[in-house]
């Protein structure tokens, strides 16, 4: 197959181009270094896969499909895995109009482009966020997603009706892969595993925000990777175009005060807590009913927590012994 990766030196994007790469697929990932954070984390992500011959790895800004167009005409792509966007919740609220650029213009700008190269399958990566603050839980698909409470969510939402409208006109296959809370090595700095992890790093408090009853459902990065994988099978084998929103998540929920007591234990450092309000836009819980991904991609999350966080604790530990930690 040959597929393109937006966002591909991204922390998931850099996963899954490798898990491309290694299944022997052609891969092209386009990445403009949003400097959201450090691009020495996404570089060395993928240091190990520029000089691979089936790479072909572009920095550029996803709306500029002109650029897109010039460098991959006369290809043939089979799919793309939409993943490039300003994935912070927080920063959103900073920064709308520049969340909206990249995350809303910019889905428009790749679906757009998919018809122009007339790429069947598209994948977008979507996220729990979008379910606010519903009080049902577990989150399911069918459940009313009307009510985002950041600008990050709103734009998410908005990418799965825009992709929406690429299936009805286009007969573009489309699955909107909804992420629930991903971590793993060279996770977003941002992040509350890997800040907490520098924060241990370096004998400050954890920052805790609320009374650590909130919870979340932590998704390993390779149950990710493997759900996205399963997509490209499933569409391959459809008669008709499908489009679907399928939630990926661990189906397990963490609630944040045994976090950071999980993370001292893979770091082998008792943590000490600062309590801090809730910020705006961060939602109380997030828990995914994989029902549906169970159905149609025979997914099965198999990372448990501490299996993950003591992954993570060593690529972190072999990361920063190299480098100046900053919290
Ligand atoms: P990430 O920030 O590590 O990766 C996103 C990449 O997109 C970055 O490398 C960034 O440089 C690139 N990018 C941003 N704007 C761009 C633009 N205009 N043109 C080209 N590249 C651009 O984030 P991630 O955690 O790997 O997230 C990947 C996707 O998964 C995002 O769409 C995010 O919204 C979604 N998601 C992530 C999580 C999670 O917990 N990590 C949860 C739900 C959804």
């Amino acid at each position: 197959m040959h597929v393109l990766v937006t966002g591909g030196a991204g922390f998931i994007g850099g996963h899954l181009c490798r898990h491309l790469l290694n299944d022997d697929h052609v891969v092209h990932a386009v990445d403009n270094f949003d400097p959201y954070y450090d691009r020495e984390i996404k570089e060395e992500g993928i240091a190990d896969l520029t000089g691979r011959p089936n790479f072909h790895f572009y920095e550029q800004d996803i709306n500029n499909t002109a650029f897109l167009g010039s460098v991959l005409e006369g290809r043939s792509l089979d799919a793309i895995v939409h993943l490039a966007a300003k994935a912070g919740v927080r920063a959103s609220i900073d920064n709308p109009v520049g969340c909206a650029h990249a995350n809303i213009t910019g889905t428009q700008s790749m679906l757009e482009f998919a018809r122009q190269m007339e790429v069947g399958t598209f994948i977008l990566g979507s996220s729990s966020s979008v379910y606010g603050n519903n009080e049902k839980v577990p989150f399911a698909e069918e459940d009313a997603v009307h009510h985002p409470i950041s600008p990050y969510a709103a734009s998410k939402r908005s990418g799965e009706l825009l992709a929406h409208t690429y299936h009805h006109l286009y007969d573009m296959t489309v699955y909107c892969l909804r992420f629930f809370t991903v971590y793993g090595p060279r996770q977003r700095p941002d992040l509350a595993i890997h800040k907490f992890a520098r924060q241990l790093l370096t004998s400050q408090p954890i920052t805790m925000y609320g009374d650590g009853t909130s919870s979340r459902d932590y998704t390993y990065v390779d149950d990710i990777v493997g759900g996205i994988v399963e997509s490209f099978h499933r569409a391959s084998a459809l008669d008709q175009p499908e489009y679907e929103i399928i939630n990926l998540g661990g189906s397990e929920t963490t609630e944040l005060l045994d976090l950071i007591h999980g993370i001292g234990d893979a770091f082998g450092i008792e943590p000490t807590i600062e309590q801090q309000s809730m910020p705006p836009g961060d939602v109380k819980r997030t828990y995914a009913d994989i029902s549906k991904a169970k159905a149609l991609l025979d997914y099965t999350p198999n990372t448990s927590i501490e299996e993950g966080l003591n992954k993570f604790a060593s690529w972190a530990k072999d990361y920063y012994s190299e480098r100046t930690v900053e919290v």
